[in-house]
């Protein structure tokens, strides 16, 4: 189904039916597929080292006469052989050998090796380099950087080098088709694909492994233009599906609003009156909404909610952790009991009968408002007539997942309309290729009367204090977070390291009501903590970071994090959101291991200067990259080949006015040039 011109890789030498199907699983079909596979770093083999010359770590290509060849016994027998030229020796050493390979390394032939030098025994030492016996005198055959390829099993570089270079060869007579609007770019696509494939030896090495070389920055913005462009498709292909218009209901809304204990903020309001416009058209809604810790979504999804239930439809909403469903499903019931609205609950661990019955409402369509986790989209669930579904803290949840929910509808009203809400704002540079497929709204504003939380980083030997600290706050009928980090994500380790913390800190605190809650809890047990914890029977609450989303007690003021420096900033930042929702100043202490890493240290430093997630968002991304900023899950929407983020940042905005040109003025070339960058990919993002 591609229409990229271009032999199949068939015709090229050596490969067969069983490369080629390798090929195939790197999404690599013709001749110029290989041209896009690029490689991940070179290696220079264009001139001979000296020996004396080689330095500890670094690859040279080394000529020189065998003085010596033996078989050396220490703790692992080793075949040794002594290497010199005019400047000086060195050794080559093989763990790993055979008769016929010992017999060849006679005293007095000459080689040619490849290898790095490390510091062995007996001085520089190369561990089983490459080698060949050559003639005195005979040329260097590289006259351009040996490029590595990336590569799993089974395609070895030679094969890679091989191939790819053949491709080239036919690049010069017909080069692949440029797919971006002419007279903008510095380097044309032949021009930047044979540079990378084959850079000439004095290529700057340094600007090519920080992807900044102007090939490297010519092919990455055509990806990312690429990627791009098909978020947009994928967006145009939802919204052609239509979707079933749901009226604004007014009536409903304000008597919903008139039951709250406090008005909407502007910036609530704002964003229901964008949502309530978006359902009323006839094709599906894809907004995000993006809101600081404690901004209020819920009730912008509570909106949401009613507008469709008003219209006769039902809705979905999806959170990634139980302990957040359940606190959904607890405001939910709260607002909406009164409304006489039906809800169903469904978790993983809704099974049997119970599953069953539950199942059996969804699907006759007698549930109106179904709140979850993740198995909202296993197989077996059936909506009657979904209009809604709302997906809370997006980042964690994939966009495939995202997908799959949309897809449980019966098709006769279209596709349900879709909300999602994060409270880890995503960077506007970043939402632009990671987010083009979806609107924004923004709630830029927080409740009134909520404080600032004051951050202060501890060292973990000042561990007593803040625990007198914790004594003083609770004296005072304050209420605290105990959050113990781990690495691990196991939750039995996790529940471990809380159950000893939460011991210990009984016996330091035996006058508090200390309470434990982790992800090994069943559910009625943590709604039980939950419970105390709000009620004030517990004055500490040990936790892990199950806590991060959902908890919401506003008498709880002060929050201690083990380990801080474990953890990514967005998730710091949703763990401290857990306090300041009083009118009691809140106190945050990250308590660190000493010695911070650098990294670390800018990182704790970001949050002590700010409480603003934008920025904070910013400062993870800038610090981490953009796969750890939204989440494992969601990186293979952001593996890209080539292009880096942050590194190409700044081509952020061409990319936008590119993808606005090809889709303005050139869309025949949108589908090649998808098909280009993301051919293997896109299949999976269909679901
Ligand atoms: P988040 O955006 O983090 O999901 P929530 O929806 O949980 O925030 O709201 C945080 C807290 O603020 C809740 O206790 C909620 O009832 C309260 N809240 C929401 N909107 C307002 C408002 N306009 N005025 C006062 N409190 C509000
Ligand atoms: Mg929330």
């Amino acid at each position: 189904m591609t229409d990229i011109a271009g032999a199949p890789v068939q015709e090229l030498r050596g490969v067969g039916p069983k490369l080629a199907g390798k090929l195939a699983d790197y999404g690599i079909h013709r001749v110029d597929d290989l041209l896009f596979h690029l490689p991940l770093r070179y290696q220079d083999r264009t001139r001979i080292t000296p020996i004396a010359a080689a330095v500890e770590g670094a690859d040279v290509v080394i000529e020189g006469e065998v003085r010596a060849a033996d078989i050396v016994f220490g703790r692992r027998r080793s075949l040794v052989a002594r290497l010199q030229d005019g400047s000086g020796t060195i050794t080559l050493r093989f763990f790993h050998f055979s008769a016929a390979q010992k017999n060849n390394l006679r005293p007095g032939c000459r080689l040619r090796c490849f290898g790095q030098p490390r510091r062995g025994s007996s001085g520089l030492e190369i561990y089983h380099p490459e080698y060949r016996q050559v003639q005195e005198g005979e040329v260097l055959a590289e006259e351009s950087l040996t490029p590595i390829y990336p590569t799993t099993a089974g395609i070895g570089q030679n094969q890679w080098r091989s191939l790819c270079g053949q491709a080239l060869l036919r690049l010069q007579s017909s080069p692949p088709r440029d797919l971006l609007p002419a007279g903008q770019l510095p380097y044309d696509l032949a021009q930047a694909l044979s540079y990378l494939h084959a850079p000439p030896p004095d290529a700057p090495q340094a600007l090519l492994r920080e992807g900044h070389h102007p090939a490297q920055l010519r092919l990455a913005l055509e990806e990312l233009v690429a990627h791009n462009l098909s978020l947009h498709r994928l967006r145009e292909r939802a919204q052609q599906e239509g979707a079933p218009a749901l009226p604004a209901r007014p009536r409903e809304l304000e008597a919903f609003l008139a039951s709250l204990p406090f008005t909407p903020t502007g910036a609530q309001s704002r964003v229901l009156g964008e949502i309530a416009a978006d359902l009323a058209r006839p094709c599906p809604m894809l907004r995000l909404v993006q809101g600081d810790v404690g901004s209020g979504k819920t009730l912008v999804a509570a909106g949401a909610a009613l507008q469709a239930i008003a219209n006769g439809y039902q809705v979905a909403i999806m959170a990634p952790t139980e302990i957040l469903a359940e606190q959904h499903w607890g405001n939910f019931s709260g607002w909406f009991e009164p409304l006489a609205v039906d809800m169903e609950w469904l978790s993983g661990r809704t099974k049997g009968k119970k599953r069953e019955a539950t199942l059996q409402r969804i699907g006759s369509g007698k549930a109106a408002l179904v709140i979850g986790t993740h198995a909202l989209f296993q197989a077996d669930v059936a909506f009657h007539r979904l209009g809604l579904v709302i997906v809370d803290e997006q980042h964690r949840f994939g966009v495939h997942q995202r997908l799959a929910l949309t897809e449980k509808s019966s098709r006769e009203h279209g596709r349900p309309h879709q909300l999602v809400m994060t409270a880890t704002p995503i960077p506007r540079t970043l939402s632009m290729v990671a987010y083009a497929d979806l609107d924004c709204s923004v709630i830029d504003e927080l409740p009134p009367g909520r404080q600032a939380v004051s951050t202060a980083l501890v060292d973990s030997n000042r561990r007593q204090q803040v625990v007198e600290r914790v004594a003083a706050a609770c004296a005072e009928g304050r209420q605290a977070y105990w959050v113990c980090t781990l690495i691990e994500e196991s939750d039995a380790l996790q529940a471990q390291a809380a159950e000893a913390t939460a011991a210990e800190l009984q016996q330091a605190l035996p006058q508090l009501a200390v309470g434990l809650i982790h992800g090994r809890l069943k559910p009625v047990e943590k709604e039980a903590v939950m419970a105390r914890f709000k009620a004030g029977d517990l004055a500490l609450l040990v936790a892990t970071t199950v806590i991060e989303v959902g908890m919401d007690v506003p008498n709880a003021s002060l929050m201690i994090i083990e380990n801080p420096e474990r953890l990514g900033l967005a998730q710091l930042h949703q763990l401290r959101g857990r306090v300041g929702r009083g009118s009691e100043a809140s106190h945050c202490v990250l308590l660190y291991q000493a010695p911070l890493s650098a990294n670390g240290k800018q990182r704790l430093s970001a949050m002590r200067e700010s409480s603003d997630g934008f920025y904070i968002a910013e400062k993870d991304l800038e610090l981490r990259g953009p796969g750890e900023v939204l989440g494992t899950r969601q990186t293979g929407l952001m593996e890209f080949r080539i292009a880096e983020l942050p590194a190409h940042n700044h081509l952020l905005q061409q990319v936008q006015d590119l993808s606005d040109q090809l889709r303005e003025g050139y869309p025949e070339l949108i589908e090649p040039l998808i098909q280009r960058w993301t051919g293997a990919a896109q299949q999976f993002a269909k679901v």
